[in-house]
């Protein structure tokens, strides 16, 4: 890596576009069925090769030649390389919570490093991905925010990284045997509504059923964002039911300024009402993010200010005990702060949880995916 790319944004700075970058190789992923087909007729080869393929790859969560019988040597030869080029290697797997988190360190084709996330729960699998090497929103108590925005992912990378999840719960490799991926959560490394189209494409990719992508129910995934107002209206005209997460942090504009730095482009107002659109839209409940911050974010009269933004709205919030990062002098609230805050949001009618802390001893934890690469 460059030196420029080491030097840690200045307080404040947003940065929408990374340091250009040799694209990721083109892969089926990134591709629509359509598109596919047209691939490999362009390769000189007949239009169902495509639908074989994807077959492997989507349905089957093959991508090794050898395993696939339906395809002559010479073709797989010709076309894997050209379709199904290997995007991601694992660089670290590490698990935690008694085999029920599996955290994956990949390495993409350019040297970048980025993470992925398993979650195994009683009822429903959840994989939270990178949507972005880095990311440029600089808000100070996230640790991928501190490093700066390396560049964005294609969308087969992102795809890559639910399919890899996928299979190692069909070989047996996370505890608790066999099973599906259910849920898919955009809070990984990135900031998702900054790299709109790739994420988009892998919004469909994962959805659409097999074999023209993972089959994974749109309600089951969640699209996580900082507030980039204009493009959570273009998510809302998409027509799509995933969730929509805003990270409000703050429910006013002054503190909100600091925590999450984009807020001086878009306040607090104009990106609830942009919600607000989206849960008209959808039908579905937007989630409200809220890392609740010793001394900082928690006091009882923002909690009421809070539950009065919210109350009546299609919302629920979820609070996220802070993740310390390193060397940061903010750290997690004080129980009983916790606790009022919650009472308080409850009295105004608003639904809210406290997000479990899944993966902190793997620094799997939201927030602190860039600081394990780096360590
Ligand atoms: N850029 C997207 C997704 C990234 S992370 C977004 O901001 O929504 C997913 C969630 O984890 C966000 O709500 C983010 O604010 C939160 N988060 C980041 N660092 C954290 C930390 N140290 N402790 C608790 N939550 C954190």
């Amino acid at each position: 890596m460059s030196s420029e790319e080491n030097t840690p944004p200045r307080p404040g700075q947003l940065v929408f576009a990374g340091p250009r970058r040799a694209k990721p190789p083109r892969h089926l992923a990134d591709l629509t069925v359509a598109e596919r087909r047209e691939a490999v007729v362009a390769l000189g080869e007949k239009p169902f090769r495509a639908d074989q393929l994807s077959r492997h790859y989507f349905d089957r969560l093959v991508d090794d030649p050898a395993e696939m019988p339906d395809l002559s040597k010479a073709l797989r030869e010709k076309l894997v390389p050209e379709l199904l080029p290997r995007l991601l290697d694992p660089v670290r797997e590490l698990a935690c919570d008694g085999g029920d988190t599996h955290k994956t360190v990949w390495k993409a084709f350019d040297g970048v490093l980025f993470e992925s996330v398993l979650m195994r729960y009683p009822d429903r699998v959840t994989m939270c991905v990178s949507s972005q090497a880095g990311c440029g929103m600089n808000c100070p108590f996230c640790a991928t925010g501190q490093a700066g925005l390396t560049r964005n992912l294609s969308t087969a990378e992102i795809v890559e990284q639910v399919a890899a999840g996928q299979r190692a719960l069909n070989q047996g490799r996370v505890a608790g045997g066999p099973g599906r991926v259910s849920n898919i959560v955009f809070m990984g490394m990135g900031e998702p509504l900054a790299n709109y189209k790739a994420v988009l494409g892998a919004v469909r990719r994962i959805t659409e059923p097999a074999p023209a992508g993972l089959g994974i129910s749109q309600r089951g995934v969640t699209v996580s964002t900082v507030g980039l107002v204009p493009a959570i209206e273009k998510l809302t005209a998409e027509g799509l039911s995933v969730r929509l997460a805003v990270s409000l942090h703050a429910p006013d504009d002054e503190l909100r300024d600091t925590l999450v730095p984009i807020n001086t482009r878009w306040k607090v107002r104009e990106v609830l009402d942009a919600a607000w659109g989206y849960a008209r839209k959808t039908g579905r409940r937007v989630s409200i993010e809220y890392a609740l911050i010793k001394d900082v974010n928690d006091q009882a009269w923002r909690a009421d200010l809070l539950g009065r933004l919210l109350k009546g709205k299609l919302v629920h919030v979820n609070l996220i005990p802070l993740n310390p990062t390193p060397g940061s002098k903010w750290t997690a609230s004080r129980p009983e702060d916790e606790r009022e805050f919650v009472r308080r949001l409850a009295e105004h009618g608003v639904a809210v949880t406290v997000r479990d802390t899944r993966g902190r001893e793997i620094d799997g934890a939201c927030g602190q995916l860039a600081a394990a690469v780096k360590a």
